[in-house]
């Protein structure tokens, strides 16, 4: 079973939710696509680290062989590729690794070669699996490592993986829920928190993934109920509610996972996985 954990934004409580409810989970893994800001392991602390390499493949012209008669820079549908003063440049940014323009290429111009976007991160912690992706500074996209976490073959075999998305609703975004079997939406109690929610609600609605909303820092009042009446005009199933609480505040910024070291938040977490088992059941 494989939930994503989401948010508009960063800071609404994200990780806190993905963490805590791996935790509860018991034997579970902990998948962070967060792969510009990734800081769940600073709460796992996971032992056993093995790390690798995440390399995309972009073409490379040989300018001996190349006639300039554009063929790859028509080809190329992410205009990744132009023919400026007599030669074809390469913009690696935009590059998809599509392999296309290298098979296009009557002259046998181009050919592949590989630049590493960042690396992958596996361990362990009282368990739970715990995966880090993290993307190099500078390279533009952190898909390929989504997509490198998310295929891992140890993966395959946990009963329940949560993953804990980047913010937003980019492509990192779709790809970190592609293959969700539910969304837990986070969003904070808030006015603010208000549109960030609509906005992510729209893009799980999109791609037809069952979901629910979690709402953080919950403070009886106007501002918090606000975010209550919209899940209920939105027709959103309400799945818990964490208080904006000092204490849950003071663990989280100390690096604890509070449904390790606090009762009632275990008890709290536990109930919340349950309720969303319940919910992927149907
Ligand atoms: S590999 Fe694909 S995306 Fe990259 S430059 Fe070639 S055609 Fe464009
Ligand atoms: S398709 Fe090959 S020969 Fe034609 S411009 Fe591109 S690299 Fe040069």
């Amino acid at each position: 079973m494989r939930i994503a954990v989401l948010s508009g934004k960063g800071g609404a409580g994200k990780t806190l939710i993905a963490v805590n409810l791996a935790a509860a989970a018991g034997r579970s893994a902990y998948v962070d696509c967060d792969v510009e800001a990734p800081n769940g392991h600073l709460f796992f602390k996971p032992t056993h680290i093995k790390k690798s390499e995440v390399a995309i493949k972009v073409p490379i012209l040989n300018p001996l062989l190349c006639n300039g008669c554009r063929a790859c820079v028509d080809f190329c549908r992410f205009n990744a590729l132009a023919y400026i003063k007599e030669t074809v440049v390469v913009f690696n940014d935009v590059c998809h690794s599509c392999g296309g323009c290298v098979y296009v290429c009557p002259q046998n111009a181009l050919s592949e070669r590989e630049i590493p976007v960042g690396t992958i991160q596996s361990g362990f912690s009282k368990g739970v699996s715990v995966y880090t992706g993290e993307l190099k500074i500078g390279m533009p996209s952190g898909v390929p490592i989504i997509k490198k976490l998310l295929d891992a073959k140890d993966l395959k075999q946990e009963v329940y993986t949560v993953v804990d998305c980047p913010p937003g609703s980019a492509c990192t975004v779709m790809e970190s829920i592609k293959d969700a079997d539910y969304c837990v939406v986070v969003a904070e109690a808030t006015a603010f928190g208000l549109h960030d929610m609509k906005m992510v609600l729209e893009l799980v609605r999109l791609m037809g993934k069952p979901h629910g909303v979690i709402l953080n820092k919950w403070i009886e009042g106007e501002a918090s109920e606000l975010t209550e009446t919209c899940c209920r005009e939105e027709e959103v199933k309400l799945l818990g509610k964490i208080p904006f609480d000092s204490t849950l505040g003071t663990l989280n910024s100390n690096g604890e996972i509070v449904a390790r070291v606090d009762d009632a938040y275990r008890a709290m977490f536990s109930a919340l996985f349950e309720t969303i088992k319940e919910e992927v059941k149907g």
